[in-house]
């Protein structure tokens, strides 16, 4: 991409109204514009990360055996009424009315509206298990939006619903979607802590919440230090294996919200215990017949006799992991983004455009790089050196390739990692090796 051709505007200043760095630096780099309040446009860069966090949660679902549906962001009341729903809810719900003066809601999550997708064809449990999910805007009316994307009112979160046909085997698919969301945060270049939360709103037994560390987290968190130590282990993961084990390992040690966590026994058990703050990025719960029983989504079990579905659902806030991903990797210059998310891997720099040799050079290799695929953007504006490699920091893509008259001379081109900050000085054909060795 031709940065000249990009749509990045850029802002110089700190924006006033933001308070926490993932909404400073995404205004800043020109990834989004507010609408309203909690109500955002996604500008090019913040939609080119946005689909690459939605993307690595979308393969790793279908992975996990999940088929990928769409369902409307408006809702009709009248399910939420048969689940109880349409009352419990609250302000929170954004309550609209069609020209016939029909109740619709914007959709808060869709465990109603999926139920009745699920109770429309399923009836045996030959046809279970099943999961379904789709990636969806949804509406909260937030009491407090803020911090950017990570609280808006509008904001886009995958969800998924899993059904089975009794307890046991609906804890399977629960364990699957707890292995399978600690694969897709490792895939984003996160480490996500899973910790027993509270299941509010949408009820049930059983729940666990997704958390990102980080100081400026709304979520207070104790967990046990030796969970920052598990590492890897549960990549590769067979779906089609009993996971429980796997999900022991996590959920043996101490992790809990400050709504779940007992102070009351808690200093002299645990010892290896710290208070901290962290960012909740996903959501799971177990909650059994609670939406399939006032909805009547029933089985016909084993035994032939009529029974209501026992579900799960699982959601993952995408467009809040942009802002958490950033919270994560940052400096005091800007974004460090992951490789795993980051929107180009490398940031050709010509510092002097319109000089016949540093453009002739930059192009070769900008050209170079896109032959084999290599993901770049090319800074070919004529603005000033300074401004330049500050942007370029801002934007924070992995690695600079810095070009001006001096390395022309010395036929020598700066390579500078944008997280270590090392700069190496290469020939152009050592570049070339390196970034297709690296990629
Ligand atoms: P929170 O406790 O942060 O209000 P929640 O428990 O109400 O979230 P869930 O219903 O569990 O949220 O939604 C699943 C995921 O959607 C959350 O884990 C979070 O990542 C994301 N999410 C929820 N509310 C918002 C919001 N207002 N803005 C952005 N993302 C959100
Ligand atoms: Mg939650």
């Amino acid at each position: 991409m031709l940065l000249t051709r990009f749509f990045l505007p850029v802002l110089k200043e700190n924006p006033k109204e933001a308070e926490i760095i993932s909404h400073i630096y995404m205004l800043r780099a020109g990834m989004i514009q507010q609408s309203a309040s909690g109500i955002y446009s996604w500008l090019p860069l913040g939609k080119i990360v946005l689909e690459k966090i939605t993307e690595i949660c979308r393969q790793e679902m279908i992975k996990s055996g999940a088929n990928e549906i769409l369902m409307p962001t408006l809702q009709s009341a009248e399910i939420w009424k048969e689940s109880g729903r349409y009352d419990d809810y609250g302000k929170e719900m954004l309550r609209i009315k069609d020209r016939n003066n029909r109740n619709l809601l914007y959709g808060p999550t869709n465990e109603e509206l999926v139920t009745e997708i699920f109770r429309t064809h399923i009836n045996s449990y030959k046809e279970l298990p099943l999961n379904l999910f789709h990636i969806q805007w949804k509406f909260r009316d937030e009491l407090r939006p803020r911090f950017g994307v990570m609280r808006g009112r509008e904001f886009l979160m995958k969800d998924a619903y899993s059904f089975d046909v009794d307890y046991n085997n609906s804890i399977k698919s629960y364990n699957i979607m707890f292995m399978a969301y600690m694969q897709l945060f490792k895939k984003m270049g996160l480490k996500a802590i899973p910790m027993k939360a509270d299941t509010g709103p949408i009820g049930g037994d059983l729940s666990h919440e997704f958390i990102i560390l980080a100081d400026t987290g709304e979520s207070e968190v104790y967990i046990d230090k030796q969970l920052l130590n598990i590492e890897g282990s549960f990549l590769n993961i067979n779906y089609n294996e009993d996971l429980q084990e796997e999900v022991n390992k996590f959920t043996s040690l101490y992790a809990a919200t400050d709504e779940k966590h007992d102070a009351s026994n808690f200093d002299y058990k645990y010892s290896n215990l710290i208070k901290t703050r962290g960012i909740e990025v996903g959501h799971i719960f177990h909650f059994g017949q609670k939406y399939s029983l006032p909805m009547r989504a029933t089985i016909s079990d084993r035994v032939g006799e009529n029974i209501p579905v026992f579900m799960g659902s699982y959601g993952v806030g995408l467009s809040r992991l942009v802002g958490a991903v950033i919270e994560a990797n940052h400096d005091q210059k800007g974004i460090i983004w992951p490789k795993e998310v980051t929107p180009w891997d490398y940031n050709i720099i010509n510092l002097k455009c319109g000089d016949i040799d540093c453009d002739k050079i930059c192009s070769q290799l900008y050209n170079a790089m896109n032959k084999s695929t290599l993901k770049v953007l090319y800074d070919d504006t004529d603005e000033r050196a300074g401004a330049k490699l500050a942007r370029a920091d801002l934007i924070g893509l992995p690695y600079q390739i810095i070009i001006g008259p001096k390395g022309i001379k010395d036929q020598l081109y700066d390579l500078k990692c944008r997280k270590s900050g090392d700069i190496s000085r290469l020939s152009y054909d050592e570049l070339l090796n390196f970034v297709q060795t690296n990629k």
